[in-house]
């Protein structure tokens, strides 16, 4: 099996399984009780938040670990709003991108309900947005801007810092999602100015059920759940177990980072795309042109006249010969609607239907995308004819 749909999660780090195995048995205990099964569980909680820390250049008491990033987005958010609303009612006002995580558009769309006026920017062909855009929407009325740092299916990088700036000078806080960042590219709180910065476990070779939301030191926050874990920031037992995980896959990600798995990534995605443009000239890459994570690759088909390729019937093909990858997020995929992130980017319904993404790891190998190379021409051939 090729996995190539490392955006959507990733495959457990050997280490991180072993690691997460002895919390799944004998060292069951609770964080929170006094004995010493509970100190063991509490070691590798605070064990785990160091770790995270450190990848992200944060201190440990900065970090809350959640149950995902999408939980993550909602704390920053929603506790931040709650947090300002209190203090400077006059902030009604919250900016974010259209190309956003799900996690954060629809929680967008919510506040919308609810009475805060939203601006969406808008991003061009390539899938980048315009800080003169930000620095228009942006007045002492704005609360927050929630923006990603890397776009899940083009890969494409936000302006994340500078935009941090443009929100900062005017009192506004801000929310990154570096969800698709951490792991792939050095990623750091400080160069990236945040206030509150996403992770999440699952996307860098941890476990599923682990999140974690970096808050600064000073940045007002209220809970959504009341408890006394996590310095009340997030009530509930911690996962342990998966805390443990992410703890370690944190660990390596930050290694693997700073041993230069991006030119690793990169040299073989940019071999999967010129592989793939060279058989199919009528075939594009989505934000070709704008700065990308180096693991991630969309490609639009096209057939030798430059009608659109239906993608999902090449994606079923795919499958059935091993080679795992996605129309674009998991979560919009077996849904019929195109992907809110190709429609920013002006491509027609046709288009976006016609796109493939491919998202490598640090365990991609070079033998893999030979071999994708290799079984992509037969099964597009049946398509095209
Ligand atoms: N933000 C981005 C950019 C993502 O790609 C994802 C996952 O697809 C999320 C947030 C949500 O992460 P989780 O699965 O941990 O809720």
């Amino acid at each position: 099996m090729i996995y190539l749909d490392n955006n959507a999660t990733t495959p457990l780090a050997p280490e991180v399984r072993n690691a997460m195995l002895p919390h799944l048995g004998d060292a069951f205990g609770n964080p929170s009780s006094p004995h010493s099964a509970g100190m063991a569980a509490k070691q590798a909680v605070s064990e785990a938040r160091a770790s995270v820390a450190s990848l992200i250049g944060a201190r440990a008491a900065e970090i809350t670990f959640t149950a995902s990033a999408t939980e993550a987005n909602h704390l920053a958010i929603l506790g931040a709003l709650r947090a300002v609303e209190e203090t400077q009612p006059q902030r009604t006002h919250v900016v974010t991108t259209a190309v956003e995580h799900p996690a954060t558009l629809m929680l967008f769309d919510d506040l919308e309900r609810q009475g805060w006026t939203v601006t969406r920017l808008p991003v061009d062909a390539a899938g980048r947005i315009a800080l003169s855009d930000l620095r228009v929407a942006v007045d002492e009325t704005t609360a927050l801007v929630s923006i990603m740092a890397a776009n899940n299916e083009t890969g494409v990088l936000l302006p994340a810092a500078e935009a941090a700036d443009v929100a900062q000078a005017r009192g506004a806080l801000v929310h990154v999602d570096a969800v698709q960042l951490a792991g792939r590219l050095p990623t750091d709180v400080d160069a990236l100015n945040a206030d509150l910065l996403s992770l999440s476990a699952h996307k860098l070779h941890g476990p599923k059920g682990a999140g974690a939301l970096y808050v600064r030191k000073g940045t007002p926050l209220h809970p959504l759940i009341h408890g006394h874990q996590e310095r009340r920031r997030r009530g509930g037992t911690e996962n342990v177990p998966a805390i443990a995980g992410f703890g370690v896959a944190a660990r390596l990600a930050r290694a693997a980072v700073e041993g230069g798995a991006a030119a690793s990534m990169s040299i073989l995605r940019d071999r999967l795309e010129r592989g793939i443009l060279a058989a199919w000239p009528g075939s594009r890459v989505n934000g070709a042109g704008a700065e990308r994570v180096p693991n991630t690759t969309s490609i639009r088909f096209a057939d030798g006249h430059g009608h659109p390729i239906e993608a999902e019937a090449l994606l079923m093909r795919l499958d059935r010969a091993g080679i795992q990858v996605s129309m674009g997020a998991a979560c919009a995929s077996g849904g019929n609607e195109p992907s809110h992130v190709l429609l920013a980017m002006g491509l027609s319904r046709a288009e976006a239907a016609a796109t493939l993404r491919f998202s490598l790891s640090r365990y991609t190998t070079a033998a893999d995308i030979d071999t994708v190379l290799t079984e992509l021409p037969p099964l597009f051939a049946r398509l095209a004819a």
